[in-house]
């Protein structure tokens, strides 16, 4: 089976080449990693603070303070569920509620000590 023909690298002014398929030699594919990581991150926060701006102008008040009565602005979008990185939980918006910075520190330190995982 023919090779393919070598391709240059994409970094500009670099004079490797390499082998077909590849973008980068070696030395610029370490340095272009994480330029998708980060370009991801950069997505995936811009997504988030707008899902996260529409469900508080939706939800404006701390559910946990309403309970009590209070009519508190909430300023954190909270997951019911803990996603734990689960990307169908983080997105669903019936596993978000509003809460004040106060409910939220108050719910995630509870949370730090009972810790689920016992060793
Ligand atoms: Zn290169
Ligand atoms: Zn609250």
């Amino acid at each position: 089976m023919p090779r393919k023909p070598n391709v240059p690298c994409k970094h500009p002014g670099c004079p490797a080449l390499v082998q077909y398929g590849r973008s980068y030699c070696d030395k610029h594919q370490v340095m272009h990693r994480g330029d998708r990581d980060s370009a991801s991150k950069r997505g995936y926060d811009s997504r988030w603070r707008k899902a996260r701006a529409r469900f508080l102008r939706v939800h404006p008040l701390c559910v946990k303070c309403k309970e009590e009565g209070k009519l508190v602005k909430a300023t954190v979008v909270d997951h019911i569920v803990p996603h734990r990185g689960d990307q169908r939980l983080f997105w669903d918006e019936s596993n978000f509620q509003s809460l004040c910075k106060r409910c939220h520190d108050k719910k995630t330190g509870t949370k730090d000590q009972h810790p689920e995982y016992k060793y």
